[in-house]
């Protein structure tokens, strides 16, 4: 195992448009509030930073669950795909605008 270790809840700067993503108010963020990029860096246990893809994650589409609107990421790196929970003070233009692309 490596020394360091990645705490799950700190600013991040996004490996997309290269704003520094800060700190969500709820769980752990894993994507940018901003463009909603997010990083591949989690293995099967959301907030586990086991992954070593480090690919980004492309936002392409938004599906609503009755736990709200989750954001589909892909992977532009391995094409993994996951669901993440929307946040918030995530950018609503940006996941309104995702939503009418479907
Ligand atoms: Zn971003
Ligand atoms: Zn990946």
């Amino acid at each position: 195992m490596c020394a360091k270790t990645i705490k799950r809840n700190e600013t991040f700067p996004c490996g997309n448009c290269q704003q520094q993503v800060p700190i969500s108010q709820r769980s752990c963020r894993n994507h940018c509030c901003y463009c909603l990029w997010s990083l591949h860096v989690d293995g099967n246990v959301p907030g586990d930073r086991s992954c070593e893809c480090q690919g980004l994650m492309e936002p392409y589409k938004i599906e609503s669950s009755s736990k709200g609107y989750m954001i589909c990421h892909r992977c532009t790196k391995c094409r993994q795909m996951k669901k993440n929970r929307t946040a918030p003070d995530d950018n609503w233009d940006k996941i309104i605008e995702l939503t009418q692309l479907t």
